[in-house]
């Protein structure tokens, strides 16, 4: 049996290196070897916020770019030595949640979420692929793997979070949060028409990047109410599309007060530290405000990374300006994990490159 090393959740607040034996490829799936890799603000909840709960000696990771070591026998268009842009999310295609337009969900709630969830993550020399058909894209010659890497999860997500606020051409959008999630939903809002774009958050590199991804408005969070700094700015209309990628509880009663009637809040931020969310009753109409909530998780498979890539190939979405900080060698996977764990307020996102 061969052996590998990954960085791994040991246990609640714990990480470090494991060994393990390498993985069992299935018929339809392959195994991978990374070439890109980045450490996910997921990976800080769940391994010091306990957000999906204990797991022992589980590799971390799902943000990854990778060559292919191994295919199984019924893998139709992929072989050794293909380089592939990996998903985050590695649905179940035949489940029946899938079948029915959700595959993120498949088997369970957020069961199409298996590395650093169920199964070992990418963080290792190896890392197993279910349904390899479905849920590996090519990675295009012109597009560097750490630049791809951005795809699995940041723009997937951000995208997704544009696409479940309805965004129309000339609707007025916030997205409130502007780290990598939130900058990818407002590269999102941009395709998709938004006109007025209000970005929240105070990182001058979240800020920067945010204005070139299409943001027309910048607004502090610091400085009082985001709800009501918006109101203001649009003489009390408010907007027609809110996208909530960071913030706490606090954020969704004025998410709420700043929706017009028809709007759409739709987040996509990983919620914890209270169980319950509060919403305002009055604000929101006692409940009839025509004000509606859309959740999602990041779409994985393989057509979404092929859309994704294609976006970048053709010169729609700009991924590497996320990138900040870079590192050369898997072992420096873990000093990729403990900057997203310290978030330096230079800091977007880390990338991992590990020779072939
Ligand atoms: P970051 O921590 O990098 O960014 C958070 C953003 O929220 C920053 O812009 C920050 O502002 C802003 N913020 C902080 N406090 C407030 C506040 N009180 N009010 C308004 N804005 C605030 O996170 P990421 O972009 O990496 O991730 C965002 C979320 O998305 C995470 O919870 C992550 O787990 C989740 N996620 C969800 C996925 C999904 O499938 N739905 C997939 C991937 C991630 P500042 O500029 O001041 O720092
Ligand atoms: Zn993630």
């Amino acid at each position: 049996m061969t052996k590998f090393t990954g960085f791994a959740m040991k246990r609640l607040n714990e990480v470090g290196w494991v060994e393990k034996e390498k993985p069992e490829c299935g018929r339809r799936d392959a195994i991978v070897k990374p070439l890109a890799l980045s450490p996910c603000t997921s990976d800080i909840h769940t391994v010091w916020e306990g957000a999906i709960g204990d797991r022992k000696d589980m590799i971390l990771g799902h943000e990854a770019v990778g060559i292919i070591d191994e295919v199984g026998p019924d893998v139709k268009d992929f072989k050794p030595g293909d380089k592939v842009i990996v998903p985050a999310i590695t649905p179940d295609w035949e489940d029946e949640a899938a079948q029915r337009g959700y595959s993120s969900q498949t088997t369970e709630p957020l069961g199409g979420w298996k590395f650093s969830n169920f199964k070992d993550g990418v963080f290792g020399e190896y890392f197993h692929v279910n349904l390899a058909d479905a849920n590996l894209a090519k990675l295009p010659e012109s597009i560097e793997p750490e630049t791809a890497a951005m795809l699995s999860d940041m723009f997937s997500t951000g995208i997704m979070g544009a696409e479940n606020a309805k965004i129309k051409v000339g609707s007025t959008v916030a997205v409130i949060g502007i780290g990598p999630v939130g900058l990818s939903a407002v590269a999102g809002a941009a395709i998709l028409g938004a006109s007025r774009l209000f970005a929240v958050g105070t990182r001058p590199n979240c800020v920067d990047v945010a204005k070139k991804y299409g943001a027309t408005d910048i607004i502090n969070y610091k400085e009082g109410p985001i709800d009501e700094q918006i109101r203001d700015a649009t003489d009390g209309a408010g907007v027609d599309a809110v996208i909530i990628a960071g913030g706490n509880m606090d954020t969704w009663p004025q998410a709420v007060k700043m929706a017009k009637a028809g709007s759409k809040i739709s987040n996509i931020n990983y919620l914890s530290g209270a169980d319950v969310v509060p919403l305002p009753r009055e604000a929101w109409g006692c409940g009839m405000a025509n004000i509606d909530i859309n959740t999602g998780l990041c779409p994985g498979g393989r057509v979404r990374m092929e859309r994704l890539a294609s976006l970048v190939e053709y010169g729609r979405i700009k991924p590497e300006l996320l990138i900040t900080h870079r590192f050369k060698g898997l072992e420096k996977v873990e000093d990729a994990l403990m900057l997203m764990k310290d978030k330096p307020r230079d800091l977007i996102k880390p990338v991992v490159s590990i020779k072939e």
